[in-house]
């Protein structure tokens, strides 16, 4: 099998002043790192292990998931080492996910949140298990794909190149079919747009230059909250390009044709996120139901009217009292963007993206990736309790001497 067509591109999307991606582009390899850290060190991280692997050589003897796997611990290696040299990147690190075409299979190397998927025909799969918080509640079936999604702690890893001197990879390799598209990607493009749309846009891209283009701009359109990175390639069995049926969108020849790929964005893409109006529907259904009852007299229609109300704005009241005692009362266990476990004042809720019910009144040294997932998933419950417990539950991970 060799490359067909392939494509590379990152953004740093809406929100971010910083772009911490980065990506290799050297077929026959192919990568994303996605960086993190405090100042510019997220940047430093991701662009180190693109450096290590840029320098890829094909080494003898070696087969493509071993190969992966040392280039990855050797990416970790000049991430960490770096940390432990220039105080500006202490604790910085990035996933890697990465993958070498060799004959007539793909070696993956993954660490982290970023993904791996092969589309195949009308089917897109995904080759690679995060190594994230929610992940991991999910798999120990604490939280439903729903929860996850909007969970406060999505981007927390639980694991990454640089926080140790070697690092643990998920390495394996899948079977190629002449037309597979592969795509890795950083969690900027899959926290913002579903599957679906993923592999509508691949299809729809015509070539995958395009298709990278749409799903950039179809990340920012939903909100671009994060860096955006994707690689993507074709494989086939060799002599000319295979023909995509299914390229409705290119018109002829023309490459790059923003403006075209801009047309098909509007629409369900474009609809912001809503959260949930306050208690107004309950009053609407009292004053209105569906079944068709008689019309009660007006002055009762009035007086049912004026209850409905009240009751509305006393419940509102109710909720307002809860949610302030909520958030000066309740405490949780949880962790920060760069992986620091953290206790919280407030409720585990993001009312929007950017507007929380809960601040860290805590920060400790305690990194989540030095946890087992067993112990990440007792400690990240999110149960709710007073400052001193969430402390001293804390403490107990503190003083089992992980640095
Ligand atoms: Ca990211």
């Amino acid at each position: 099998m060799q490359v067909a067509d392939r494509a590379g591109l990152t953004d740093t999307g809406r929100r971010r002043r910083r772009n911490e991606d980065s990506f290799v582009l050297d077929p026959p390899l192919f990568a994303v790192a996605d960086g993190m850290g405090g100042a510019q060190a997220g940047e430093v991280a991701s662009r180190l292990a693109a450096a290590a692997f840029k320098e890829f050589h094909e080494a003898d003897g070696l087969e493509p998931e071993q190969r992966v796997e040392a280039l990855v611990q050797e990416a970790n290696r000049r991430v960490y080492e770096r940390s432990h040299e220039d105080a500006n990147a202490t604790g910085m690190g990035t996933t890697v996910t990465a993958a070498l075409l060799e004959g007539d299979r793909v070696a993956i190397g993954h660490v982290g949140d970023s993904r791996a998927y092969r589309i195949r025909g009308d089917a897109l799969e995904q080759l690679t298990q995060d190594h994230s918080l929610v992940a991991d509640l999910m798999r120990s079936g604490r939280l439903t794909p729903e929860e996850a999604d909007a969970h406060p702690q999505r981007s927390v890893i639980t694991r990454a190149l640089g926080t140790d001197p070697t690092v643990d990879v998920d390495t394996f390799a899948v079977a190629l079919e002449a037309g597979d598209v592969f795509l890795l990607c950083s969690d900027g493009l899959t926290t913002m747009v579903p599957d679906e749309e993923i592999l509508r846009l691949v299809h729809e891209g015509g070539s995958l230059e395009r298709a990278a283009k749409a799903l950039v701009k179809a990340a920012n359109k939903r909100g671009g909250e994060d860096n955006v990175t994707v690689v993507l390639f074709r494989v086939d069995a060799g002599g000319d390009p295979p023909l995509d049926e299914t390229a409705r969108l290119a018109p002829a020849g023309e490459e790059g044709d923003t403006d075209e790929l801009e047309d098909t964005l509007t629409g369900e893409e474009a609809i912001p996120v809503v959260t949930t109006p306050p208690a107004e529907p309950a009053v609407r259904e009292d004053v209105a139901p569906s079944r068709p009852a008689p019309a009660p007299p007006a002055r009762r229609r009035k007086s049912r009217r004026a209850f409905a109300l009240v009751a509305a704005l006393l419940f509102v009241a109710l909720l307002l009292l809860v949610a302030f005692w909520g958030l000066a009362n309740a405490h949780f266990v949880g962790a920060e963007d760069d992986g620091s476990v953290a206790v919280y004042q407030g409720l585990p809720y993001d009312v929007t993206e950017s507007f929380a019910l809960y601040r860290p009144r805590y920060v400790s040294t305690l990194h989540a990736a030095q946890l087992t997932q067993d112990e990440r998933a007792e400690l990240f419950d999110h149960e709710l309790m007073d400052y001193g417990a969430a402390r001293d539950r804390l403490a107990r991970y503190e003083d089992e001497g992980v640095p």
